[in-house]
């Protein structure tokens, strides 16, 4: 029996570089290996956007397409929205008996996250909502909802599993063996820095690359990318290791990668040709998934049908879970 892998995203926007090689390429890699749940967060992305629910509305669906244009394949991973499973709001609410309020402000995730908050809205953190400090509590209720074997995470997502793992222990303890302890796939995928040399690629800091960006907005934004600032000239030498450009033909893997360091590094490269060189192979890099992209926008009827059939598969097995988390708990009535 395949091991069942649970993964999630946010419909906050569409996806970026940032998503494509920080995750998703490793998800089709695993689509291919694990029973793969791919879960569109849509209760999660209303802990941060509750008063506009027509943007996390809205991007359920470009989130679906981008996914599917990358190579999501609904044969192999069930692609589902998170909302329309109860049975996770079901678990959540159980959950949340099992949890201190200590225990989630000491989650290193959710620490950094509130004081990225505050350092964004510039308050104490009196706005930072009970949704938002219990979001660990849900996941891990999206995580056991599917009996999930293993969660692809970076090293700093390590403490929502640990989490997960001791809400899963305690149920356990209190009502009896019933759900599955989840384990961490640590992930090995990058984080990618973003066109203005941010360590961090984001939609809020403006220096991403969407999938979905054409070919003039390739364009112009790969202009502005920050080069070496040493280089004033055509022909002085430059640190290719300091520039955002070389960066990103590292990146999408330029069959010529050795000849433009060495050319930088000799001062044989002029920067505008340097970029240049890399709209032209980040067009040919995006291309496929703007094809796919294209066919879906002209075809709604089919992300919508893939998006129905992944939740009412995904309903299906949240439903096995329930059915023992009540019995367990003695609310099956
Ligand atoms: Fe960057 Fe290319 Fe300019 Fe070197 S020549 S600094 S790699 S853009």
């Amino acid at each position: 029996m395949k091991k069942t892998i649970l993964t999630g995203i946010r419909p906050t926007g569409n996806l970026h570089l940032g998503h494509y090689f920080g995750a998703v390429k490793n998800w089709l890699k695993l689509q291919n290996e694990y029973e793969t749940n791919i879960e569109i967060a849509d209760v999660q992305a209303l802990t941060d956007n509750f008063d506009n629910p027509s943007k996390v509305r809205k991007n359920v669906y470009e989130l679906a397409i981008d996914l599917l244009s990358c190579g999501i394949n609904p044969e192999k991973a069930t692609l589902y929205i998170q909302s329309q499973i109860s049975e996770i709001a079901e678990l959540t609410v159980f959950y949340s008996n099992l949890v201190t309020m200590a225990r989630l402000y000491r989650n290193p995730t959710v620490k950094s996250e509130i004081t990225q908050k505050k350092a964004l809205f510039g308050n104490s953190g009196e706005s930072v909502t009970y949704g938002f400090v219990g979001y660990p509590v849900s996941q891990a209720a999206d995580i056991t909802a599917f009996n999930g074997d293993l969660i692809p995470v970076g090293e700093d997502q390590l403490p929502l599993i640990e989490q997960c793992r001791e809400i899963v222990r305690k149920f356990n303890n209190i009502y009896g063996e019933t759900l599955k302890e989840p384990d961490a796939l640590l992930s090995t995928s990058p984080r990618i820095k973003g066109l203005d040399g941010n360590e961090k690629m984001g939609k809020s800091l403006g220096n991403a690359i969407y999938l979905c960006d054409n070919e003039e907005t390739i364009s112009k934004k790969i202009m502005s990318a920050v080069t070496d600032t040493n280089k004033i000239r055509k022909d002085d030498p430059a640190e290719p290791e300091k520039c955002m450009v070389f960066y990103y033909h590292k990146l999408i893997e330029n069959p010529n990668l050795d000849t433009v360091c060495s050319e930088c590094k000799k001062g044989a490269r002029g920067c505008v040709s340097c970029k240049k060189e890399l709209i032209n192979n980040m067009n040919k890099f995006l291309e496929p998934i703007r094809e796919k992209r294209k066919y879906y926008e002209k075809n709604p009827e089919i992300v919508e049908s893939i998006l129905k059939k992944g939740t009412e598969e995904a309903k299906q097995k949240a439903k096995v879970t329930m059915k023992k988390v009540k019995k367990a708990m003695m609310i099956e009535y």
